[in-house]
């Protein structure tokens, strides 16, 4: 067993059982609750490693008895004492230390604590902004150690892996120059430069491409990224990802490693169940038409279907001059909700407005003749059996519909699966269904912009079979790239690269950057490029997403340490905050608010 013995302390608290009956140890930790009965007084004594029962005898020390009497929850104490059996009946099997108890000899209060803001050995629901202000306090509550500790064998556990597989770990700066994932930068004045400024790293993006033209094959680190995006969802201005980058590969290559990391950690370090094992594979157009999305929860099914071309033929207008628009009528059937009320249904419909929707059109079979619906007595009886028998509905089902622009209809059809299937209970949590999306769009329409905007970053492969398309059809171009999917969350994504200067220019071009712009931005890539650079791709995946999944934790901020609060405060060290004259001074700033 591991031994943490210090000056202070011979055992853990969580440490200590039948067999260590008679002996004398010494426990240090924070005390957990303390009870008063029949004239014994009891503390839990708690450490990072458990909870142990100190008994505090008058007959064995009337000082210490005296002593324990006045500790309090969280005062940090030092006990000497006796281990024994607790007497028969009065164990305790739902603590690991609880078949014994330390009969307290001597007790030393090393720090006594003012009462905390809230409750440190109870896990109820405290507002947040109190946790994160005193968030050393929140890190000290057992659910938390347990989400920063699996953290810690998380990431162990990737280094083990990858370090077996011949990956090494090189550290790249923070301090650098924008990188190309698209999002805002952060931005670090130079004092020994005045009016220059290097930006925090969106990725190793650029680094880890550079190692590549260095020789190094295959490497990987366990990087903070930053990006100042607006905290809309659950997002942090400063996260962790798990990167990595590998020479003469293609992109089963890069998924594989990645797939077999994945498998082991749920299998090795979580209590969870892998759904597919090998993961499943969807391209992004299936992904789209299937579910709305290219991040599907395939944990149940509840799949999107088409009826536009049914849509088209009736008089129903809403159907009718949506897909004569070009627009989509997709669905879904909703088991066991034909019973659902018109309240039930307004609720829905609300939800997918939220998204942009116009409204819900529903259809209820309540038994085996009797349909409800928003839209069925515009349609002919063989039009409305055609729409059920496409959903292959069952009496008890409710359809529910969406007639729009493909991107609203999709978004919010895939919204409002997600919501059914959390009401229906369909989303458990205890498995994970984890899916690569590829065959993505290499470009996208910025409509606002009038330009093609990269679908991941400027370095992505477009398909070979796909080249010729980037002068005649942007649009139709697939890039290489894959995103990885778990539960409805995107938790990895990546690209085999552009290794040749040519395409890369092209692909600059493409995205509307001048060849001046890109040499300003990404000179040293392109230069670099020239000096024998290997074919190479790589893959960045979440590691706070994940831990949030593996923890069964609902935001990302349950697994970090110290995260920042929804409007990217610090709020423990009150930060951003300003800063003095002479430092603005000697970075040649002027504020202008
Ligand atoms: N740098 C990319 C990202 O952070 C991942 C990659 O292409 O490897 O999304």
């Amino acid at each position: 067993m591991l031994s943490v013995m210090t000056t202070l302390k011979t055992h853990t608290c969580g440490q200590l059982r039948s067999e260590h009956a008679g002996q004398t140890v010494t426990l240090a930790g924070w005390v957990h609750r303390r009870r008063d009965h029949g004239g014994l007084t009891f503390i839990d004594l708690r450490d990072r490693w458990g909870v142990t029962q100190v008994v505090f005898n008058p007959d064995t020390s009337a000082e210490s008895h005296a002593l324990g009497r006045d500790l309090r929850a969280e005062y940090v104490v030092r006990v000497k004492g006796n281990v024994r059996r607790r007497p028969p009946g009065l164990e305790n099997p739902s603590l690991p230390t609880g078949e014994i108890e330390v009969v307290a000899q001597e007790v030393e209060t090393l720090n006594p604590a003012k009462t905390p803001p809230f409750y440190i050995n109870e896990d109820t629901p405290v507002d947040e902004a109190l946790r994160l202000r005193y968030r050393y306090l929140d890190l000290r509550r057992q659910r938390m150690q347990r989400n920063i500790i699996l953290r810690h064998e998380v990431i162990k556990f990737i280094r083990d892996f990858l370090v077996q597989e011949g990956f090494v770990e090189v550290e790249t700066p923070i301090l650098f120059k924008s990188t190309p994932e698209g999002a805002r930068d952060y931005l670090v004045p130079s004092r020994v430069h005045p009016g220059n400024f290097y930006a925090l790293p969106q990725s190793p993006q650029q680094l880890k491409q550079l190692l590549m033209v260095a020789g190094y094959e295959r490497y990987f680190q366990i990087a903070r990224c930053f990006r100042d995006e607006d905290q809309r969802g659950d997002r942090q201005p400063e996260f962790t990802q798990l990167d990595v980058e590998i020479s003469f590969v293609d992109r089963d290559d890069v998924m594989d490693i990645i797939e077999r990391l994945y498998t082991a950690i749920v299998e090795q370090v979580s209590d969870k169940e892998l759904l597919f094992k090998p993961f499943k594979r969807l391209r992004y157009h299936e992904a789209m038409e299937r579910f709305g999305t290219d991040r599907p929860d395939m944990r149940f099914g509840m799949e999107l279907t088409d009826i536009s071309d049914i849509a088209a033929e009736c008089d129903f207008r809403v159907f009718s001059e949506t897909v004569a628009s070009g627009g989509l009528v997709k669905g879904f059937k909703a088991t066991g909700c034909g019973g659902y009320s018109r309240k039930q249904i307004d609720e829905l419909n609300a939800l997918v407005r939220e998204f942009g929707a116009h409204g819900l059109a529903w259809l209820a079979l309540e038994g085996e003749a009797e349909i409800r619906s928003s839209f069925a007595k515009f349609l002919t009886d063989e039009q409305v059996q055609d729409i059920v028998n496409r959903l292959g509905s069952k009496p008890g089902d409710l359809l529910l519909f969406i007639a729009d622009r493909p991107e609203i209809a999709n978004e919010s059809l895939s919204r409002l699966r997600l919501a059914l299937g959390e009401r229906l209970g369909l989303r458990d949590s205890n498995v994970l269904a984890l899916c690569w999306v590829t065959d993505f769009p290499f470009v996208t329409w910025d409509e606002e912009g009038q330009r093609w905007d990269p679908s991941h970053h400027l370095f992505t492969a477009p398909m070979d079979e796909d080249i010729h398309l980037l002068d005649a059809d942007p649009g139709r171009a697939r890039g290489k790239q894959y995103d990885l999917v778990c539960n409805g969350y995107e938790i990895a994504g990546g690209s085999i690269r552009i290794h040749r200067r040519e395409l890369q220019e092209k692909v600059f071009s493409l995205i509307g950057l001048t060849l001046e712009e890109a040499r300003q931005q990404f000179g040293h890539m392109l230069e670099a490029f020239e000096f024998g650079t290997p074919p190479h791709g790589g893959i960045a995946t979440g590691i706070d997403r994940w831990v949030m999944l593996l923890a069964d934790e609902p935001n990302i901020r349950e697994v970090i340490a110290f995260p920042k609060s929804q409007s990217a405060a610090d709020l423990m060290a009150d930060t951003p905050s300003p800063v003095s004259e002479q430092q603005l001074k000697e970075l040649h700033l002027k504020l202008d608010l």
